[in-house]
């Protein structure tokens, strides 16, 4: 017997976990967090869906919280095992997961003064975990570099490339043998694009017969990144002549290091208006560091960069800022300048306290240059509602949206379609799974992979769903 089910990420791009069963072994693969209405992501995120009694050991594909986020919640509820990642992950995994710990607590306490000061819309929230679930969790990680197979549970035996997507990414590969058959599932956890700034390009393992890939831009084309770098250059200019300010709510892993990146590249040309640039996100700051860490994972041209001793993260006029005085200084002080802050999705963090400074004003900026998920305040910038709310007051949206999906660390639909076709002519693919993708763009990327001739079962699992390889 060999089952996977979809616990997560079922049709939708949050909350990605799956597991694989055999008669001897139950492995989890990722343990993320569901993100969105906040209502419905609390009690998914509450209602764990897997006993961890049963559980022999977590694999986990890289460090984003839709990926990790519920791992503390594993350690919470009783699980000593293993969680096998690369070390690039490993590290950036203990930054990540406490500023989780400390921002569900945050919430649970600004939720709870609002339902003492009357607001009867509101339901209390309990964080999902604290520090010390999360220091006890990273006390479980064991960290496997890419190209080396080891084993995680009777059966089943794993290896990691590199997905090119962020820092320490994998692409799993998973051996597993029950009761005579041997199946080989590649999961691409979130696969990465070619050319992006500072990573490799994603890796193409040998032997599938199972693949469970990612969709989340099934229906798209990025732009290459040359023309998102022209198009970054072009509004931050137009903002300067102006008089605005830009703000670019960023995931602190990863898009905020590439857009850091490009902007050096764009300075050192001359191309780029010379403002500050302000990385306001303490979160942004330690995940930078873990960055300086790991050359291993870098491309040649970062590699290069570092060797000749200039950081790729840094450059002058740019600052990281930690200190909460000087992130509210950065709205009262006057004059242009380039804002980077978490969270991506505009979900929390100090993006919020920039955006209610300078959404009101037409000179301003918005420049979104990450995936915004359904019913996220990310999600209504991008559809430039007229209105939006932010701390639960009402402010108009009168500032420039742009929207920029050539930074994505997605592939978009001809990568996927590619990586799929180089994965099926190295093995003997039966099957592929789609997940992490909306209904819409997925349907388009099953239709185009039967037809195409790359594989003739495409399953689409629901959540909850078993497939039986
Ligand atoms: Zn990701």
């Amino acid at each position: 017997m060999i089952e996977l089910t979809t616990l997560g990420a079922a049709k939708t791009v949050t909350g990605s976990k799956h597991l694989l069963r055999t008669s001897k072994a139950r492995v989890l693969l990722d343990c993320g967090l569901f993100q969105g209405h906040r209502a419905e992501a609390n009690a998914r995120n509450h209602a764990f869906p897997v006993s961890v009694d049963d559980l022999d050991a977590v694999v986990l594909s890289h460090a984003h919280l839709d990926h990790s986020g519920a791992l503390p919640v594993l350690y919470k509820l009783g699980y000593r095992g293993a969680v096998f990642c690369t070390p690039a992950t490993r590290d950036l995994l203990a930054p990540m997961l406490m500023d989780s710990a400390n921002i569900q607590q945050s919430d649970a306490r600004h939720i709870a003064k609002r339902i003492a000061r009357g607001q009867k819309d509101l339901e209390p929230v309990e964080p999902l975990y604290d520090e010390d679930d999360v220091a006890g969790l990273l006390g479980l990680v064991v960290s496997e570099p890419y190209h080396r197979t080891f084993d995680v549970a009777p059966g089943v035996r794993v290896t990691f490339d590199d997905a090119g997507h962020v820092l320490g990414s994998a692409i799993v590969t998973i051996d597993v043998e029950d009761g005579g058959s041997k199946r080989r599932i590649v999961f691409s956890g979130d696969l990465g694009r070619h050319h992006l700034p500072i990573l490799r390009d994603p890796q193409v393992p040998t032997g599938a017969d199972v693949l469970m890939m990612e969709s989340t831009y099934g229906d798209r084309l990025h732009g290459p990144i040359e023309v998102t770098e022209d198009a970054l250059c072009e509004v931050v200019t137009r903002t300067v002549e102006r008089g605005g300010r830009v703000l670019i709510p960023s995931f602190a892993l990863e898009r905020a290091q590439e857009v850091v990146y490009t902007l050096k590249k764009l300075r050192a040309s001359g191309r780029l208006p010379k403002i500050p640039v302000y990385v306001d996100s303490p979160l942004t700051v330690a995940l930078t560091a873990v960055f300086r860490l790991h050359p291993e994972c870098y491309d040649k041209e970062a590699a290069r960069l570092l060797r000749s001793a200039d950081s790729p993260f840094d450059f002058d006029g740019l600052r990281y800022v930690s200190d909460v005085d000087d992130s509210k200084a950065i709205d009262t002080t006057p004059g242009s300048k380039i804002i980077i802050a978490a969270s991506g999705m505009c979900e929390g963090g100090r993006v919020l306290h920039h955006l209610l400074a300078m959404c009101a004003d037409p000179k301003n900026t918005i420049l979104i240059v990450g995936f915004q998920a359904e019913h996220t305040l990310g999600r209504r910038l991008v559809e430039r509602r007229p209105e939006i709310r932010i701390f639960g007051e009402s402010r108009p949206l009168r500032a420039e949206v742009v929207t920029l999906n050539g930074f994505s660390a997605h592939a978009d639909q001809t990568g996927l379609i590619e990586w799929a076709d180089q994965v099926a002519r190295q093995g003997m693919l039966s099957r592929i799974v789609l997940v992490h993708g909306e209904p819409g763009p997925q349907g388009i990327l099953a239709k185009k992979l039967q037809e195409g001739g790359i594989c003739g079962r495409v399953d689409i699992p629901a959540m909850g769903e078993t497939i039986r390889l």
